[in-house]
């Protein structure tokens, strides 16, 4: 009885205190990927330090990857202030950035424009790619039932009456990706079992914009296979993304990587954080506080810390752990703290 309570209570504790990378294959690799289009706010502080951890915390290493598909929105002077920030808040990078440390460069989504078009070949490959042109209006009008979040489902327009096909013209158009009518389940290592039935939460999705412009879904699964990242950290909006992101994982034999999405900070009664939140953003909070009172901070707003004090990143890394974040979707900014 003594012995198997003991056996119960090690597999236990190793569950909780282990890291949220299951591979034993690799070697544990978190990352940060921010978009460059505004300055850092409270809420990507809280996701970078997440991540940074569990990287840490597991003997990992981190990369950051700047995720500037957007052309209109993405500046390179953002870029060099995240940096600044993440550099400031003793959040160090072992890859990446804009200096392209490491052997995976580029790490800027604009500068890796051929090897997505190898990987989208090899997705047309599977014929389970199509051209749309339908317009904005167009798909609209003719969604899959609303989703109450605002959220468009593609109803299918375009897509070929028999799949997979061979032969299709993609000139200026959109190509989009065919989802089956099945569910999707992953382990998210905070909310645990997701299951998702992308042809109703989505429908087929795209991959290339007609402009030319990259998807993000496809970017970012592109990305982190081939920079060797194991574990995945950010917000809790992109829950449904990992679902898509695994089904092109599948499609493309590549491993994925552990999920594990943290709560959205939000303010005002439930409204979520953006960057036009001006008083949470890098700059006013730097104005504020010293970085160990801002990581003290977060720390304690998380429940990394059960209290208050300021802390550096690399202090916190011994007593990390999953079990203490609540698997909340949303974490309203504590008004005592900030
Ligand atoms: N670039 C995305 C953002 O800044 C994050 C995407 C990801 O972490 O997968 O919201």
């Amino acid at each position: 009885m003594a012995a198997s309570a003991a056996v119960f209570f090690a597999i236990f504790v190793f569950s909780m205190e282990s890291s949220i990378t299951n591979s034993h294959t690799r070697p544990v690799k978190g990352r940060f990927a921010p978009s460059p289009t505004g300055r850092m706010h409270l809420g990507n502080v809280a996701a970078a330090l997440l991540s940074w951890l569990s990287a840490k915390s597991a003997g990992g290493s981190w990369l950051l990857r700047i995720e500037d598909l957007d052309p209109q929105r993405s500046k390179v002077e953002h870029a060099r202030l995240v940096e600044d920030d993440l550099a400031w808040l003793g959040l160090e990078w072992d890859e990446g950035g804009l200096d392209d440390i490491g052997s995976n460069a580029p790490y800027s989504q604009s500068r890796r424009h051929d090897i997505y078009a190898q990987f989208l070949e090899r997705l047309n490959d599977t014929g389970y790619t199509y051209p749309c042109r339908c317009t904005r209006a167009e798909i609209m009008a003719t969604q899959a039932p609303h989703q109450s979040d605002g959220r468009v489902v593609y109803g299918g327009r375009c897509r070929p009456a028999v799949l997979p096909c061979s032969q299709a013209d993609f000139t200026g158009a959109a190509t989009r990706i065919y989802v089956p009518d099945e569910v999707i389940s992953y382990r998210d290592g905070l909310y645990g079992d997701m299951h998702f039935n992308l042809a109703r939460e989505v429908g087929d999705f795209v991959l290339r914009r007609a402009d030319g412009a990259w998807a993000y879904q496809l970017a970012v699964v592109v990305d982190d296979a081939l920079m060797g990242v194991t574990e995945v950290v950010r917000g809790s909006d992109l829950l449904l993304s990992a679902a898509q992101q695994i089904y092109l994982y599948r499609l493309l034999g590549l491993e994925p990587p552990c999920f594990a999405h943290v709560p959205l900070l939000c303010s005002d009664g439930g409204r979520r954080l953006s960057k036009r939140d001006r008083s949470l953003d890098m700059q006013s909070l730097r104005a504020r506080f010293s970085a160990p009172e801002l990581i003290g901070r977060v720390a304690a707003m998380l429940g990394l810390i059960p209290e208050y004090s300021p802390a550096t990143p690399a202090a916190l890394v011994e007593g990390f752990s999953w079990a203490k974040i609540k698997p909340e979707l949303t974490l309203e900014v504590n008004p005592d703290l900030f």
